[in-house]
């Protein structure tokens, strides 16, 4: 094999793009591990502001933040999350 200037250069490209991947790689496994995660059964949803928000204690019975009405959380409320989407 013969060492020249451009077998250099390639090599240099290659090991940056092998080191690169490593770095993506290893960012994507942080990500994935470091990821929030919302449970349904956490979940409050006020019937009286239409806000969605997460009581700091794990209860069943609590108070809105925004407009201090009593919420209630059904045992089975498996219900779909409130949408975002604009209503035309
Ligand atoms: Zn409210």
């Amino acid at each position: 094999m013969e060492y020249s200037f451009v077998n250099f250069i390639f090599m240099i490209l290659v090991l940056s793009l092998g080191y690169i991947a490593w770095l993506w790689v290893r960012e994507e496994r942080r990500i994935n591990r470091n990821r929030w995660q919302l449970s349904r059964r956490q979940l409050f949803h006020c019937n009286n502001c239409h806000l969605a928000f997460v009581p700091k204690e794990p209860v069943s019975l609590c108070r809105c933040p925004r407009c201090n009405t009593v919420c209630i959380r059904r045992r089975n409320d498996l219900s779909p999350a409130p949408s975002m989407e604009k209503k035309s």
